[in-house]
């Protein structure tokens, strides 16, 4: 078995991997970059309207053989997840090419297709896998599991060729609702013989050794929802249903009702069926904001669905501080017609990263119009760096291959079986 890391030895985003065997090719993940080559921040609406042709000859698109122009076909894609960084390039690949995915990351992505710009996953060429339940492509036999990250469904795979094994972590954490997931993945991984550890390494060289888990966010957020004098906006992705879970239990131990937009409506609607979540109702405490982006859609047969527990603005306006409210900046001009409720406290869910964006800038300047506060309460979807530790050793492969790191020479600080390669660079495994 030989892996190629086409995109992901060096930098966070754009993840891309080749493996082959005697007989079959498999594809992980086939992802937009967060960074150009400046790393300065990827305007992933540039390759809008640029062809196939165009998009490699910048860099954009991998030159991985035949995924996406000329030469066979790879028999396979796996898709860890459904962030653009991992599934940004999928509907560029070769249409006869099938994706290996689960059904909450094809689920989260059909919501991003319809509230948002991501494309969805072709239904024609989805593979739904289940966690535990393997299965084989050629002469290489996969499992997933479910993996505890910000975004539903993830999963890493254990791949299986002849004596030869790799595990690829794809995104994922400790530090989340779910802790047993991770200690799943390794009761059923550690005690075998993995050969290559493919680790995301998001945290090294970040700031700080660890930040808090999602359950010390909830007791922030409680804290900052509780001393609020009026609305609460809640800005987050919804995709992430830990912290959607983590804003609802806020809400309902400060007496506050969820008021959620069609997005996360649809969300928790979709995720019904897979995951212990509350349904957007009254009985629930949530209520359905159908807000004018949404409106403006005319898409009436999901709206149907929310009808019955709709709650219109003026209704949270009579009483902002029994209401948290999910939140995004567009709303304030569409929805708010430019001026927010008086003594608003948005609370900011994102990456710290995302603050130098016009629209949050302009978000802080119209809060404190209104003497309002805009307060971030976040934790980060990606594994800590004494998590990682504590995980390689228990996974204990041959080797570790860093991917998903912009210091994956920092891995070498902590194991002495590390190897980093070069985008492009193919490793045997032997
Ligand atoms: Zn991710």
């Amino acid at each position: 078995m030989k892996v190629t890391i086409y995109r992901g030895t060096h930098e966070i985003g754009g993840s891309c991997i080749e493996l082959t065997t005697n007989s079959t090719r498999i594809i992980l993940d086939a992802g937009l970059p967060l960074v150009d080559a400046n790393r300065e921040p990827f305007d992933q609406r540039s390759i809008q309207g640029k062809t196939v042709e165009a998009l490699k000859e910048e860099g954009t698109l991998p030159n991985v053989p035949g995924l996406f122009g000329e030469g066979p076909p790879p028999d396979a894609i796996l898709l860890t997840h459904s962030h653009l960084d991992h599934s940004g390039l999928l509907h560029l690949s070769r249409p006869e090419v099938p994706i290996y995915a689960s059904r909450g990351t094809s689920k989260m992505m059909l919501a991003v297709a319809i509230f948002g710009s991501q494309k969805q996953l072709d239904r024609d060429r989805h593979r739904p896998v289940v966690a535990r339940q393997a299965f084989e492509i050629g002469d290489v036999r996969i499992t997933p599991f479910v993996v505890d990250h910000s975004a539903f469904g993830a999963m890493a795979f254990l791949i299986e060729s002849g004596s030869k094994s790799l595990l690829y972590s794809g995104d994922l954490r400790s530090h989340g609702r779910k802790p047993g997931m991770i200690k799943t993945l390794i009761n059923e991984v550690g005690p075998r013989k993995i050969d290559v550890l493919l680790m995301e390494g998001t945290h090294f060289g970040t700031d700080g050794p660890r930040g808090i888990t999602e359950f010390e966010l909830e007791e922030e957020i409680v804290e900052r929802v509780k001393s609020a004098p009026s609305i609460v906006l809640a800005a987050f992705s919804p995709v992430d249903l830990d912290r959607l879970v983590t804003y609802y239990r806020a809400a309902q131990r400060t007496g506050r009702t969820f008021v959620v937009d069609a997005y996360t409506a649809f969300i928790l609607h979709l995720t019904a069926s897979e995951a212990r979540v509350p349904q957007p109702t009254k009985e629930a405490g949530i209520r359905v904001y159908l807000n004018q982006a949404f409106e403006r859609r005319g898409l009436e047969n999901l709206r149907q669905k929310f009808i019955a527990n709709r709650i219109t603005l003026q209704e949270i306006l009579e009483k902002p501080e029994r209401h948290l409210m999910t939140f995004r900046p567009s709303m304030t001009q569409l929805d708010f017609e430019g001026r927010l409720p008086l003594r608003s406290r948005c609370l900011y869910s994102y990456w710290k990263g995302y603050l130098t964006k016009p629209e949050w800038v302009q978000l802080q300047e119209q809060l404190a119009a209104v003497d309002g506060t805009f307060v971030p309460a976040h934790t980060s979807g990606h594994i800590y760096v004494p998590d990682i530790i504590e995980f390689v050793r228990a996974i204990s492969p041959r080797t570790v291959i860093p991917i998903h790191t912009f210091e994956p020479q920092q891995f070498r600080d902590h194991f002495s079986n590390v190897r980093c390669l070069s985008d492009g660079e193919e490793f045997l495994i032997d």
